[in-house]
């Protein structure tokens, strides 16, 4: 999955489940319903938005912090297709798949395991 599409079906998702939220709790206010629907709907519209707090913003990182902005960051650690590490000067780069799926892929430093950009 493209790291866009990933990106909009998360704040996709997480707003129906929100607007299924708010709808369960204005029902539940109307009718006078039991405590535990309006904590079901609490759940549906919290639960949503902390991910969406949490999974969002990592996901703009991984997207910012490409090899232009390393180079831009770092000048001194790219020289022409030349990319070194940071922190300890190692040129020696992996590039591996994330943990989590994200649909980018990171370079990490193979001596040091700094995490450098990502792709
Ligand atoms: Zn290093």
């Amino acid at each position: 999955m493209k790291p866009a599409t990933l990106k909009l079906s998360i704040t996709g998702l997480c707003l129906m489940f929100m607007l299924a939220g708010a709808l369960v709790l204005v029902q539940a206010m109307g009718s006078g319903a039991a405590p535990e629907i309006m904590t079901l709907g609490a759940m549906l519209i919290l639960v949503p938005a902390s991910v969406m707090m949490t999974r969002l913003p990592k996901l703009w990182k991984l997207q910012s912090m490409t090899l232009n902005w390393y180079q831009s960051t770092y000048p001194q650690a790219v020289s022409g297709d030349q990319v070194a590490c940071y922190e300890c000067g190692s040129d020696q780069i992996q590039a591996r798949d994330l943990k989590v799926q994200t649909g980018h892929r990171g370079h990490f430093c193979g001596e040091c395991d700094t995490a450098l950009y990502y792709s």
